[in-house]
């Protein structure tokens, strides 16, 4: 036992980290104060319940920008979850300007529960509650944190997702907000979708009138004059090498981007703009029989699928709205009525 102790007490010393596990927002800003590599647990607590937030700050040797990265909004949303464990893993503080606050399941309910969109605590989806409320459900709870507590740490955020358990996704993409905000705050996010260096962008053309209206993580960092981003890679339920490595190099991008870290990276070549989407919806509950992969060009009125009722029949096609892209499917049978089946993409190249 004696020995044990003067392991760990050896290893705690020459260990060229230091490391603090603790339960509070004082211990993150206190951790974006000296260098060092700090994994800390904020607790959320509601009504009869509680959850926890895990986050690893990095923060470098010379003061500079904190960028925030938010993995696992959505619990069975694996590829974010393990690329931000291996990022926060590996990055130096040394090689480092300015921190990193890296949050590795921001829905732990949903993540522990195996559920799509919801979390099990409370039915919600995290990403329709911000800007949050910290007198409400868990989930609003969590959001409420991310927005009150994070956002104002942070220079640039980064909203990583990818299709969800039963989501196939392809190609992956970043998008950001192209018409909220003022003009600067519009070419920094656009400067930062480009720079993470996935192949393909969208510009959301969605606008805000009032800040409670974001109700999406990104929104939420924006509507606070927070460059954002939302980056998209990975989905079904699966672990993807490939996802997890386009995700932790685009992370290192950011961070060359935002002037963070000496890499020089190869600028992204081909890039191209998803300039429209179109999503064909089931008009009733039933099974979903998916004839396309994600991925895949379609041309308009071809048949990508079709529901069910519960006996077989089939009760609705989905055909293509147009000529493009089915960069999303759903993967799974179960399907509730009004919820997207497909979505077809329009791309053109950037230049
Ligand atoms: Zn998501």
């Amino acid at each position: 036992m004696y020995r044990l102790s003067r392991l760990l007490i050896m290893f705690v010393l020459t260990y060229p980290c230091v490391q603090v596990w603790g339960e509070g927002v004082s211990d993150l800003r206190g951790a974006l104060a000296k260098q060092g590599k700090y994994h800390i647990s904020i607790a959320v607590k509601a009504v009869e319940q509680q959850t926890n937030v895990p986050i690893t700050v990095v923060t470098g040797s010379e003061p500079g920008p904190t960028l925030l990265i938010l993995a696992g909004i959505h619990g069975s949303e694996y590829a974010p979850i393990l690329a931000s464990q291996k990022f926060g893993r590996a990055l130096s503080p040394s090689a480092l300007t300015g921190s990193v606050i890296i949050v590795h399941v921001a829905n732990l309910p949903a993540y522990l529960g195996r559920t799509v969109y919801t979390s099990p605590a409370d039915g919600l989806n995290l990403n329709r509650l911000f800007p949050g409320d910290g007198q409400g459900s868990l989930s609003q709870r969590v959001a409420h944190l991310i927005t009150s507590q994070l956002y104002p740490l942070a220079d640039a955020v980064l909203d990583v997702h990818s299709g969800d358990g039963n989501e196939d996704l392809r190609p992956y993409w970043t998008g950001y907000y192209a018409q909220v905000g003022d003009a600067d705050l519009v070419r920094r996010s656009e400067a930062l979708a480009f720079a993470f260096g996935f192949q393909h962008v969208v510009p959301f053309q969605w606008k805000l009138t009032n800040v409670a209206d974001a109700i999406w993580a990104g929104s939420a960092a924006i509507a606070l004059g927070i460059p954002a981003i939302d980056v998209e890679a990975g989905g079904m339920g699966v672990i993807e090498d490939e996802a997890v490595a386009m995700l932790v190099e685009g992370f290192h991008r950011s961070l060359s981007n935002l002037g963070m870290i000496s890499n020089q990276f190869d600028p992204p070549t081909n890039q191209r703009i998803i300039y429209a989407r179109q999503s064909v919806k089931s008009p009733q509950d039933g099974s979903w029989v998916s004839l396309k992969a994600a991925g895949e060009l379609v041309v308009a009125g071809e048949l990508l699928g079709y529901v069910t009722d519960w006996h077989g029949k089939t009760v609705f096609e989905a055909r293509a709205p147009s000529d493009g892209l089915l960069m999303l499917r759903l993967s799974a049978p179960p399907v509730l009525k009004g919820e997207t089946l497909v979505v077809v993409a329009k791309t053109r190249s950037k230049r």
